[in-house]
């Protein structure tokens, strides 16, 4: 069991103490976890200074009475911001660095009003458009967050990307791929209202077609009582494509773990 993006006080959006996270971790049987605190660059987001969140973790960092604790971060990534997230990286010792779109071309998809003057599949467009081009230049990640986020706003409140969105979707994953990336599958949809993970199954399942093998689950938990939340049912989904390990990372390098199950000879990948 490991969920490897949880948030602590050090995001703006959370009051969760880093010592509490690992209690609440151990009490629903995680063996690994990741804090992954909020770092964006536009005026008003969530950032901390690395440096003194690394220091103040560094006592927490490693293993703890059966599950091991991963510091890293979850990056916000846009085209606009490149120069501020290498800084922000720098050499410094994260584990694991989630990139995760929170604005789409300067604006932040979570204020209403998101896509409004265009059309579902535009939206998509530009969001899978914009979030390759800004993968290419902060490339100095880990793992790809919860790729299908403009589900929970807008314009793309619920909807599925459809038509020319796909071509920009096959493309980021065919890079991600390429780029030896990893994929997140974010369990927090349900606690916005939607009925699938981050991103949709038939997303997931796309990326396994195309090649892709090395994915990540996380809870993406701001309070307790998340941290976990529906870890079983997104291994299980993971089971159910093909998917036969799940990553965790320490020192930014990848660890497979074998997902429990049983796997036909055709759906059996060998960890390289
Ligand atoms: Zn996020
Ligand atoms: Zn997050």
């Amino acid at each position: 069991m490991i969920d490897v993006h949880c948030h602590t006080r050090f995001s703006i959006d959370s009051q969760t103490e880093p010592c509490a996270l690992i209690e609440a971790a151990r009490a629903v049987n995680l063996t690994r976890i990741a804090i992954t605190d909020h770092a964006d660059f536009a005026p008003g987001d969530s950032s901390f200074d690395p440096d003194s969140y690394l220091r103040e973790l560094a006592i927490l960092r490693g293993d703890h009475n059966g599950i091991r604790v991963a510091v890293g971060v979850e990056l916000g990534i846009q085209v606009g911001h490149a120069a501020s997230a290498a800084a922000f990286l720098g050499k410094r010792p994260f584990d694991m660095v989630i990139a995760s779109m929170h604005r789409v071309r300067a604006h932040d998809i979570g204020v209403p009003g998101w896509g409004c003057d265009i059309t579902a599949e535009e939206a998509w467009t530009a969001y899978f458009q914009d979030a390759l081009d800004s993968a290419r230049v902060c490339d100095n990640f880990d793992v790809f967050g919860h790729l299908d986020i403009p589900r929970r706003y807008g314009i793309t409140r619920g909807t599925r990307a459809e038509g020319d969105s796909l071509v920009y979707l096959d493309a980021l994953l065919a890079w991600l791929i390429s780029e030896d990336k990893t994929l997140e599958l974010n369990t927090s949809g349900f606690r916005y209202g939607l009925d699938s993970f981050h991103p949709q199954k038939w997303i997931m399942e796309r990326y396994f077609q195309l090649g892709g093998r090395r994915v990540t689950v996380g809870s993406d938990a701001h309070v307790l009582g998340d941290v976990g939340s529906r870890i079983p049912d997104a291994l299980a989904l993971l089971r159910e494509i093909g998917f036969t390990h799940v990553r965790t990372f320490f020192n930014r390098s990848g660890e497979d773990i074998p997902i429990p199950g049983e796997f036909s000879d055709e759906q059996r990948w060998v960890c390289s």
